[in-house]
């Protein structure tokens, strides 16, 4: 009897232990799983700095092995020897030699190929061929999807670059009526992510020119002969694709105020710069092109490149102001679903006088992200401060310590 009243008793102690333990038990497991996903978090971010880290160790890697990398000869094979050698001969000075190559380049190499050698006449490597190399350093994009609408803060600058760059091409019979030169071109020149490229592309886009953009550190060749051959290039294919606006970014690669030193490569580079000063001289022969050039570097740019005469207009393109960067937030949100008490005035507001137009763009997707992290389809307030902060973060560690890394 005993028994049978105690054995209920001691299942029920045991199914309340049970319970409290389950109970326990999720809360733990809950607990984990928060940990889990805030790790998760931290991975992603982590992922993203060192992505990011690794982007400027390879930029600044590669850009300390160019300036390591003494200049090289080019010449063209005139003729494949018996036993691993060839017969070149050097651009430049026409001499010829015969030089010795390993198996595998003797097999791929072809007469009137060119090649890049050393002092030693040792053949280097094989150079692309020419297209190749076009295609390799400039991007050309028959109509561009950046319109006038898309750029925010610039008016006075947009309507400077519209009476010089964009009248010539729309109505070149003008300026030979009233006999006056059509201008040759406009040098932008302010902080980096401030718009200078989106204004050439909107410029292109308006005029219906095709839009040709290239690096002026790609034009930088250390092949002698090489830069002044590829800025010629790139005036033949913007003829052939007539109207067009070449993009001449980072002029200041070859156009930078001459230093003591006087190395082969910087008579290379100045070479370059002559040939392209030539060509936008020579504006008959240029068609329908209009170019435009841009630098964060305008305190260290070559007379050669500033003396009237060669860019028309010399155009600031500062970080925006107050309202500017409200209209750039205006842009930037315009696809975005955000919250009805959001004034991008306030947002305006909220970031430091140095932002960018390129900081606002960047503000802006990550606010999204916030919001898509939190399971949210409207972006709050509180979204874009805390993605202000992740991207003034980022902004500092990219422009931290960078100059130690690059004079280390
Ligand atoms: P860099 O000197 O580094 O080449 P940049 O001045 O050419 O920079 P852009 O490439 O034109 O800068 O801008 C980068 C991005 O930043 C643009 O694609 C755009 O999204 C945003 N941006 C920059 N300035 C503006 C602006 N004034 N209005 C709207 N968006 C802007």
């Amino acid at each position: 009897m005993t028994d049978t009243v105690d054995q209920p008793s001691q299942n029920n102690t045991s199914t309340v232990a049970d319970t409290s333990d389950t109970e326990e038990l999720e809360e733990e497991v809950q607990e984990l799983e928060q940990q889990l996903t805030d790790l998760h978090e931290k991975f992603v971010e982590v992922q993203t700095e060192k992505k990011k880290y690794k982007q400027r160790l390879d930029r600044v890697t590669r850009e300390n092995k160019k300036l390591k990398q003494s200049p090289m000869f080019v010449a063209t094979v005139q003729e494949l020897l018996a036993e691993q050698e060839i017969l070149i001969r050097q651009h430049g000075n026409n001499q010829e030699a015969v030089t010795e190559v390993t198996a595998e380049m003797h097999e791929e190499l072809e007469p009137q190929d060119r090649v890049a050698i050393d002092n030693s006449l040792n053949v280097v490597k094989s150079l692309t061929k020419e297209t190749d190399v076009r295609a390799q350093v400039m991007t050309v994009d028959a109509k561009p999807d950046v319109t006038y609408t898309d750029i925010g803060g610039l008016d006075s600058q947009l309507q400077e670059v519209r009476e010089t760059v964009e009248l010539p091409l729309t109505n070149p019979g003008q300026f030979e009526e009233i006999g006056v030169r059509p201008p040759n071109g406009v040098l932008l020149h302010g902080p980096p992510g401030t718009g200078k490229t989106l204004i050439a592309k909107a410029v292109a886009n308006q005029t219906d020119a095709t839009f040709i953009q290239l690096a002026g550190s790609d034009l930088a060749q250390k092949f002698i002969g090489e830069g002044a051959k590829l800025v010629r290039n790139l005036f033949e294919t913007a003829r052939e694709q007539e109207p067009a606006v070449i993009f001449i970014d980072e002029i200041d690669a070859i156009g930078t105020t001459r230093t003591e030193s006087k190395t082969s490569g910087d008579a290379e580079v100045q070479r370059t710069l002559m040939q392209l000063l030539h060509e936008m001289d020579g504006f008959e022969d240029r068609g329908d092109v209009s170019i435009i050039a841009a630098t964060n570097r305008f305190d260290m740019l070559d007379d050669a490149i500033l003396r009237p005469g060669r860019f028309d207009r010399l155009i600031e393109v500062p970080a925006p102001d107050t309202d500017g960067k409200a209209e750039i937030f205006e842009i930037h949100t315009r696809e975005m679903n955000v919250g009805d008490g959001i004034d991008t005035h306030e947002l305006a507001l909220m970031v430091d006088e140095d932002t960018t137009g390129s900081d606002i763009q960047a503000i802006c997707t990550e606010a999204g992200m916030y919001a898509i992290r939190n399971d949210r389809t409207e972006i709050t307030m509180d979204d874009f401060q805390n993605a202000y902060a992740k991207v003034s973060d980022s902004r500092e560690m990219q422009t931290g310590p960078v100059e130690g890394v690059a004079f280390a």
